[in-house]
């Protein structure tokens, strides 16, 4: 059998052993056809069955949440842990509170996870958990209740050697505290087990930034190398999402001097004419930080466009006439095939993925297609985890380290990211292919760390 034939087997195999879970199947996809080029070239690799190892989780954890609401009425939801591989660290990846969550979803997400964390440098594996609880609407008390709930059963399977989860969608500064509350009663120890902690009690200095900051000095990689383009300056940008990694993309993207023109929630997207300044990013950061509130607040407020349930994409195009960057910070699937044409034909350059997996493998085509610089999810929004993993060091020395000093690791660790990216596409031919760099980038580190450690 070839290394084609073989991915094509492993990816069958997975869709038959794992029916219902058509976003892990799309990563599966995504991640397993852009390897066939290392596997024809270094045999060790199917000869040791990696893809079919590593396609499997180590462990699932399955559990229920029992919970009250204020009314005192019981409520049930799924909660999940997917320790997917531990091969190069302890299992590292966030929490996702949101009532689409699946299995699938987590599966998907966790298989991400397991290169991009290769790609940081930092020895962490792969991992991602959540519930299909959805805190929307909820006091603060019955998202406290809920989150202790959660931990009742989770505690035993985490800890700062074992298992170290973050936030992700729905999972914010209030869930996280709520969540580490409950694990230090329970354990009796304080310990650093879970990372976007509270400034006073061991979280690090900008790591609520990291993932939009991290996402953009990326971009700006990508524009250096292949633009030779320092600034954002003259640049329309589409965000979408209009939570964390939207709200410091825009911050960073306008630092750059380029016009943020769009941000979205899940009820429809906000045309920014002028783009954003300080007191309309304080206002969203405000509504949806700290309130839990919607986007459309914001835009009565300031009198902005408000197109209900319309995408940033469509707004963007439609709005501001031009589009030269996307930068998706919403959700999985954001982008389709229409929506990167509707890009496209408004005069798209670059596309930089903040959301994991937010472009459909047919939008991800017309990218290629079109010669669009693609900065893809596991190695654009890394800078979350990364300066996770710089959290966990400062907590293990007990220690704490300057804004600056964790803004300029930040700024290594993403160049980094894209030389490696960088690297791998050009040695295998596709010099501009960042997500085929990026994807064998992380695979050889793990998959070589497998065959290290033996049979298991
Ligand atoms: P938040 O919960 O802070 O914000 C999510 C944003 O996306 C909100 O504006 C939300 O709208 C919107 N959204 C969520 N689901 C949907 C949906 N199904 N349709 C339309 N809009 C939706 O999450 P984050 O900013 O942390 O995460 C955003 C993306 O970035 C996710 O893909 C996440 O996995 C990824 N990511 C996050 C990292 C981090 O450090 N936070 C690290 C790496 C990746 P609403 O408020 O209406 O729900």
């Amino acid at each position: 059998m070839n290394a084609k034939e073989y991915v094509e087997n492993v990816i069958e195999n997975v869709k038959a052993k794992n029916p219902a879970e058509p976003e892990f199947h799309q990563a599966v996809t995504e991640v397993l056809r852009t390897l066939v080029p290392v596997l024809d070239k270094e045999p060790k690799y199917m000869k040791n069955k990696i893809l079919e190892r590593i396609v499997e989780p180590e462990r699932t954890i399955l559990f229920r949440v029992t919970w009250e609401d204020d009314n005192g009425e019981i409520h049930v939801n799924k909660g999940f842990r997917v320790n997917f591989n531990s091969a190069i660290g302890p299992y590292k990846g966030g929490l996702r509170f949101h009532p689409t969550v699946t299995l699938g979803t987590l599966k998907f997400l966790g298989f991400e996870q397991i290169f991009k964390n290769a790609l940081t440098g930092i020895p962490m594996g792969g991992a991602k958990g959540g519930s299909d609880f959805d805190p929307h609407g909820k006091s603060d008390a019955e998202v406290r209740r809920f989150c202790e709930n959660f931990m009742m059963e989770l505690y035993r399977h985490i800890g700062p050697n074992t298992d170290v989860p973050a936030g992700d969608i729905g999972v914010g500064a209030r869930e996280i505290g709520y969540l580490f509350g409950a694990y230090k009663k329970i354990v009796d120890r304080w310990e650093g087990v879970l990372t976007g902690k509270g400034l006073n009690w061991g979280g690090s200095l900008i790591r609520p930034e990291a993932t939009g900051y991290g996402a953009t000095y990326y971009l700006m990689e990508m524009l250096k190398k292949f633009k030779g383009k320092r600034d954002l300056k003259g640049y329309n940008v589409a965000i979408s999402g209009s939570g964390n990694v939207a709200q410091f993309a825009a911050k960073k993207v306008t630092e750059y001097g380029g016009k943020v023109v769009t941000l979205s929630d899940s009820k429809g997207a906000m045309h920014l004419p002028d783009g954003i300044n300080n007191e309309i990013w304080n206002a969203v950061y405000e509504t949806k930080a700290i309130r839990h509130g919607r986007l459309q607040e914001v835009a009565e407020k300031f009198d902005l466009p408000w197109f209900p349930s319309k995408k940033a994409w469509e707004v963007a195009a439609k709005e501001a006439g031009e589009v030269h960057i996307a930068f998706p910070s919403a959700t999985q699937n954001e982008i389709d095939g229409n929506d990167a044409k509707l890009l496209l034909d408004s005069g798209l350059i670059a596309v930089v993925e903040g959301a994991n997996m937010p472009s459909t493998l047919d939008a991800i085509n017309k990218y290629f297609e079109n010669d669009i610089l693609f900065g893809p999810a596991k190695a654009a929004n890394a800078g979350g985890v990364a300066v996770s993993g710089l959290e966990m060091s400062q907590n293990a020395q007990f220690t704490y380290w300057t804004a600056e000093e964790v803004d300029r690791k930040l700024q290594g660790i993403m160049r980094n990211i894209f030389s490696i990216g960088l690297k791998y596409a050009e040695k295998y031919d596709k010099p501009t292919n960042l997500l085929l760099g990026s994807n064998i980038g992380g695979f050889v580190k793990v998959a070589d760390s497998m065959i290290d450690q033996g049979i298991y």
